[in-house]
């Protein structure tokens, strides 16, 4: 039996067949809506990212070639377009390191003396490289016990012995840790235990070369020496297992250092911060503001473009364009976009200022790509949806707090709260509690100590100012196990995203969002509550395994 065909349009039915031409050819207003529409702040208000969808697109690859190789300055490029925010619960050089690691970048917070902050950044370059250019070497006299000691100090034991203890001088020999570790005698002088056949290479060599000896010779170190056996530089076998397990490392391709970001204020005792860092190998200063479009701001660029050419400057934080502006034309590689959007952060309450992180981004972003600098969308960003979402909005990178406060490698530890789940603290770094924690004794809680000025105060409070006025809070989130993890889920979870959009890399995002392709839709409050787990008694919300 034959059912009637309920009459579906007015017209008569077309071919079947011409569907993707008719789609593309006969629909003057393509579905969705582009992106200025969607941010167009007279008709729609400033959205934020819950606010509004992404439209599907076309799959005609698979997720793992989905590549997002991303700017996060001028001249840096990262292979993961993941940020960690320079915050004293978030990143210290353990997050740096591991953020570097996986392609992305951490931000050394400054909530702390400018001699810890460096040493924090020499940890960072010092984890990974290749030519080791300036190797640890100790003299035939050091004693066993002194060697143990800058091992433990440094986190590496590996010593090539030279004559004078210097580097440039006759390589006599080698300590590494199982030379020393059973020794006894703590004051025997490493003359006495130290390996002295050696597989060398003459300076000069390729580190393709290198590698290929050192994996044959199966020893830990690979020292280079001159004609005349003066040691030059080290090669380490640790660092061959690194560059493979982590291929997306964001690295310098001459050194093979990892890539080490760190932030400061814009006081004048934060010049002498930043010439440690850079002593210390820093290789992009962030300037932390969080109204950065400032006279003090405007002349620390300027300042750090003329001393030091070489270092890249993001500047911020802003949220329009004419805030952009000035730091643009002072000379900033990059810019950081968010203003009172961070989790921890009560700025928008406390101060009427502030803007909705969507409508920050695409107005920042697309003033500053017609002056070629790369922005950072900071804050707010609470899933993978709001990773993407910010990236299509123009933002080259983007900088989370909260997201990544839970993970091992933040500092502190994890601990049991009272409703008896595993959590970590975080803190706003405009919370009085980051702003009284003095730490080292730079930070100080007392608005008339001249030395409060380089802790997180700096950020958020004024000289002359009596009482301090919390622009965040402290609390705590989740423990989510290791950044190795959490940050490859995210990853995926962008690639994937990408692919339901249907473009294969996040030039292509950024190509397609200006030229119309890529489609948006405004979400209602009751589409925000169905695009959300809705109607289920109860719910486990298990985000990767
Ligand atoms: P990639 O490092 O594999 O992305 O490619 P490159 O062309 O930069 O690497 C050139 C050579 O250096 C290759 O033999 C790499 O295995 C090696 N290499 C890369 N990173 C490191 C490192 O951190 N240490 C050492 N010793 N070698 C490295
Ligand atoms: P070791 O055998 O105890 O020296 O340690 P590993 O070989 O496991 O690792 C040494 C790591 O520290 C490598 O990634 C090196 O690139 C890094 N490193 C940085 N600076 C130095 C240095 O001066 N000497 C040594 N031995 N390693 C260094
Ligand atoms: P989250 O990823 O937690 O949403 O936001 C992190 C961002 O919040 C930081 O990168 C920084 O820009 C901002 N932030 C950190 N602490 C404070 C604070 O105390 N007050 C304000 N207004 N913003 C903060």
């Amino acid at each position: 039996m034959t059912s009637q065909v309920p009459v579906l349009h007015k017209e008569k039915i077309l071919d079947f067949k011409n569907a993707l031409d008719i789609v593309k050819s006969e629909y003057s207003e393509r579905d969705g809506i582009d992106v200025q529409t969607l941010l167009d702040s007279k008709n729609n208000g400033g959205l934020t990212y819950n606010d509004f969808l992404v439209l599907p697109g076309y799959i005609g690859f698979s997720a793992n070639e989905v590549t997002l190789d991303s700017p996060v300055t001028k001249r840096i490029s990262l292979k993961t377009p993941l940020l960690s925010s320079p915050m004293d619960t978030v990143t210290e050089h353990n997050m740096a390191i591991h953020m570097a690691l996986l392609g992305g970048l951490g931000v050394i917070h400054h909530n702390c003396s400018a001699d810890e902050q460096a040493e924090m950044v020499r940890k960072v370059k010092r984890y990974e490289n290749g030519f080791i250019l300036d190797p640890v070497v100790i003299s035939p006299q050091t004693t066993v016990g002194e060697a143990i000691a800058l091992k433990e100090k440094l986190g590496f034991g590996g010593f090539p012995v030279t004559e004078s203890g210097k580097l440039r001088s006759k390589l006599l020999g080698i300590i590494t840790p199982r030379d020393i570790q059973f020794h006894d005698n703590l004051n025997d002088t490493v003359d006495k235990v130290m390996s002295t056949e050696l597989v060398t290479a003459k300076s000069g060599i390729e580190l393709t070369e290198a590698n290929a000896i050192l994996q044959k010779s199966k020893k830990g170190k690979l020292p280079i020496v001159d004609d005349n056996g003066n040691l030059i530089s080290l090669v380490s076998r640790s660092d061959l297992m690194k560059n493979l397990n982590y291929p997306l490392a964001s690295k310098l391709s001459e050194s093979k250092q990892l890539i080490a970001a760190a932030a400061i204020g814009t006081r004048p005792d934060d010049k002498a911060r930043l010439q440690k860092l850079v002593d210390a190998g820093l290789d992009v200063v962030i300037l932390d503001s969080s109204q950065g479009n400032s006279m003090y701001q405007i002349e620390m660029i300027k300042y750090i473009k003329q001393t030091h050419p070489a270092l890249d400057v993001i500047g911020g934080n802003v949220v329009t364009r004419e805030q952009a502006a000035g730091l643009i034309a002072a000379g900033v590689d990059g810019l950081r976009i968010g203003m009172g959007s961070g989790s921890a952060c009560i700025t928008q309450e406390v101060m009427a200022v502030g803007r909705p992180q969507a409508a920050s981004v695409h107005s920042v972003t697309s003033f500053a790509a017609r002056f070629g600098v790369p922005c950072i969308a900071d804050g707010g960003i609470q899933n993978v949806g709001h990773i993407v979402k910010g990236l299509a909005l123009g933002a080259s990178t983007v900088m989370m707090g909260g997201l990544l406060a839970g993970t091992t490698e933040s500092p502190g530890e994890s601990y049991v709260s009272r409703e008896g789940q595993l959590v970590k603290a975080y803190r706003g770094m405009g919370s009085i509690d980051a702003m009284e924690d003095k730490k080292a004794g730079v930070g100080s809680a007392n608005p008339n100590d001249p030395k409060a000025s380089n802790a997180g105060t700096a950020r958020y409070f004024s000289e002359g100012d009596r009482l301090l006025v919390a622009q965040g809070v402290s609390g705590s989130v989740l423990d989510r196990g290791s950044v190795t993890k959490f940050v490859p889920y995210l990853i995926s979870g962008v690639q994937h995203s990408l692919q339901d959009i249907g473009v294969k890399s996040l030039t292509a995002l950024r190509q397609g969002v200006i030229d119309g392709e890529v489609r948006f839709e405004l979400r209602t409050v009751s589409a925000q509550a169905e695009g959300n787990v809705h109607g289920l008694h109860s719910f486990d919300k298990k985000l990767y395994a």
